[in-house]
């Protein structure tokens, strides 16, 4: 394996594994500037929240020996869990991967596990939490891994538009529908109002559920997941869908818009997913001739649209490793997962599709110096930064997950 610096600052790897070339090639930084995380801001919030302990220092070189004594300290008492688009330097830990729903089953499928230290974000720590037992305790190793799309549906607004429809008496008609990607609270709602969670997975049998007890969907919080899947999945028109924005008088939609929608979708986005546009996808096709494109359904429509195949990461994953030797696939999910699946399939040409990076921010949070030092306070026998959900929340967000779980085919 070579490596050097390209144009620009880029690193780009080269492998050469059985007479076939694999490169790598890093993108480029993206001007965009990242969010600013871990500061004194309101812990109520998914991010934003300094962390109380001791850090090692990044530098520290013991780190993975540390990291491996205190696990093996714990033994089978804690249960390491790690979400797909995390670190290589934190998913070496992982007693398992996957996404997120994968990852809160396998915490509940644990129950001698006494300490769960969820590898992910806030919202899939909240998620175990509901999922695993009493006697079982959800360790986050930053508080600041939050989801900037969870934070995009807060209870208050999502209240507040249910109020709109109520007065409209739309609201006996309209299945409320979240995405997994959403806070507990918003779960506890959906399971109030009679609806149910999805996965990018089962979006499209939870939709034909939803249509089924109801004439209208009210789907939180991600625009695209919601819009593609209806329109791409249910033969749904682009007009039968409308927007709710929450930072406007009723969603900026006029009472006849809403009306006559089929689906309310919410105006919230994954910022990694959002990234990618039509551009990218051109952009690939004209410098790779042949190239597949395959994204996750959190891109926006006309990126879905214009991709090759599209589906949830898990997706992604199985069809990456059923591809043949040779063929050049274009990835449209986040960073450290499209790295990985180059790394692990060295015989097949797979590159980002985007130029710029896109990493989940938050996601990476989590690092080796928190997670080091998550694992030790456990070891000396205290629980930091562990999630905990109320038990009328956990309630009403375990009735809406166990819907999503009794789905046809589920
Ligand atoms: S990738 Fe997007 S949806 Fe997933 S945790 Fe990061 S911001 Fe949230």
């Amino acid at each position: 394996m070579a490596a050097h610096t390209g144009a620009g600052g880029t690193a780009v790897a080269l492998w050469d594994h059985g007479g076939v070339t694999s490169t790598w090639v890093e993108p480029s930084n993206t001007a965009t500037a990242l969010l600013l995380l871990g500061r004194g801001s309101d812990p109520a919030t998914e991010r934003g929240v300094e962390c109380p302990g001791d850090l090692p220092a990044p530098s520290d070189p013991d780190l993975v020996a540390r990291a491996t004594a205190a696990k093996a300290a714990l033994g089978d008492r804690v249960f390491v869990l790690g979400h797909h688009y995390q670190r290589d330097e934190v998913i070496q830990f992982a007693d398992v991967t996957g996404d997120s729903f994968k990852l809160a089953r396998e915490a509940a499928a644990r129950p001698q596990a006494e300490f769960i230290v969820f590898c992910g974000v806030h919202f899939m720590a909240e998620s175990a939490d509901i999922l695993t037992s009493d006697a079982q305790q959800v360790v986050l190793p930053d508080l600041a891994a939050g989801c900037s799309m969870a934070d995009m549906a807060a209870l208050p607004q999502v209240e507040n538009a249910w109020d709109v429809l109520t007065e409209l008496g739309l609201a006996e008609h309209t299945v409320p529908v979240t995405y997994m990607n959403s806070s507990a609270d918003i779960k506890g709602f959906v399971g109030r109002n009679g609806g149910v969670v999805c996965t990018s997975s089962n979006a499209k049998r939870a939709l034909e559920w939803a249509y089924q007890q109801g004439e209208k969907v009210l789907f939180l919080p991600d625009q695209h997941l919601g819009r593609n899947t209806a329109v791409l999945e249910m033969g749904l028109s682009l007009d039968d869908c409308v927007l709710y924005d929450p930072h406007k008088p009723g969603g900026g939609l006029t009472a006849e818009q809403l009306r006559e929608a089929k689906m309310i979708l919410w105006r919230g986005h994954c910022s990694v997913h959002g990234r990618f546009t039509l551009d990218s996808v051109n952009d690939v096709r004209q410098r790779v001739p042949g190239v597949t494109v395959l994204v996750h359904p959190e891109c926006r429509h006309e990126v879905v649209r214009a991709a090759d195949l599209v589906g949830s990461t898990e997706y992604i994953i199985r069809t990456i490793e059923a591809a043949p030797a040779g063929s050049a696939w274009a990835v449209g999910t986040e960073l450290n997962l499209v790295r990985r699946l180059a790394l692990a399939h060295p015989d097949k040409k797979i590159m980002f599709l985007d130029r710029a990076v896109c990493y989940c921010s938050t996601m990476n949070r989590i690092d080796l110096p928190h997670l080091v030092w998550a694992l030790e306070e456990l070891v000396a026998g205290r629980v930091v930064n562990r999630i905990t959900v109320d038990a009328d929340t956990a309630h009403h967000a375990r009735v809406a997950l166990d819907q999503m779980l009794a789905l046809p085919g589920a």
